[in-house]
């Protein structure tokens, strides 16, 4: 069994199904992408994964356990973290505090800042930030506002606001959209450098091929709502559906 398993999730939007009949199954510390045409449902399912939607029909696992009825900051302190589409920063909190922020969020449910228990959980907390940064590369830029941060910098905290409360799953919406070449880049390295040092699983939604065939183990097809095919990289790239439904050949 997967560390998450989607099973028979619909999702219906008044007269539109945005997702018709979804099975998905994720295996532990491995990394999943999730590609398909714009509309094919990627961003919904993903919603209904975190709680930000419900599915109509279905079931979803995380870990055993059903994630149906759970509110978002509860799914979040069950270890699923998720990279916004465009990113949700603190813009006019220091990248430092930016970082704190999501520490307290998993331990109270609730974003606040300096919401320190004791001394001891002071240094705890802003060793663990001092670490992510330097992780992905910005310790640097630790004080400066994250409002003035290039678009790049904005993506790489966002992530370490995600990765500092060590998910165990990782959920990201096309982390590289909008990017240029040496930025994606980038990005592949950095999601690389977080699996390899980590027990971590990825559940990626990209429409760059680049991205998908640098970093994916599994990859799953979806086009109208349902999974078209679920196969390695290497066979998705010749699978005739695939080219027909989402490569446009
Ligand atoms: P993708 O992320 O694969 O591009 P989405 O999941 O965003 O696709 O959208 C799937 C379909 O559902 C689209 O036709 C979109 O217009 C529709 N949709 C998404 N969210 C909503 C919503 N909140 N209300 C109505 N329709 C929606
Ligand atoms: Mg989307």
């Amino acid at each position: 069994m997967g560390i998450l398993e989607v099973k028979g999730v619909g999702k219906r939007f008044g007269g539109l199904q945005a997702l018709g009949n979804v099975n998905l199954s994720v295996a532990e510390n491995t990394v999943h992408a999730i590609i398909g045409p714009n509309g094919a449902g990627k961003s919904t399912l993903l919603n209904c994964l975190v709680g930000k939607l419900i599915p109509d029909t279905g079931s979803v696992t995380f870990q055993g356990e059903s994630v149906l009825g759970r509110k978002p900051h509860e799914i979040n302190q069950m270890g699923i973290s998720r990279v916004f589409q465009t990113p949700e920063i603190f813009g006019d909190l220091t990248v430092f505090e930016n970082v704190m922020i999501p520490c307290f969020a998993k331990r109270d449910g609730a974003f606040r800042m300096h919401a320190y228990e004791s001394v001891k959980d002071e240094v705890e907390i802003r060793e663990k930030a001092r670490l992510i940064l330097d992780d992905v590369n910005m310790l640097e830029k630790r004080d400066m506002i994250a409002a003035s941060l290039s678009r790049g910098d904005k993506r790489r905290l966002e992530m370490a606001m995600c990765l500092v409360q060590e998910p165990k799953l990782l959920l990201l919406d096309e982390p590289t959209a909008g990017m240029a070449r040496a930025d994606t880049n980038n990005t592949i390295d950095l999601l690389k450098h977080i699996k390899a040092t980590r027990d971590i699983t990825m559940a990626i939604i990209e429409h760059d091929m680049h991205v998908v065939f640098s970093l994916a183990e599994r990859i799953t097809v979806l086009a109208q709502g349902t999974p078209l095919v679920e196969d390695t990289p290497e066979n998705i790239k010749g699978h005739p559906k695939v080219k027909e439904a989402y490569l446009g050949e």
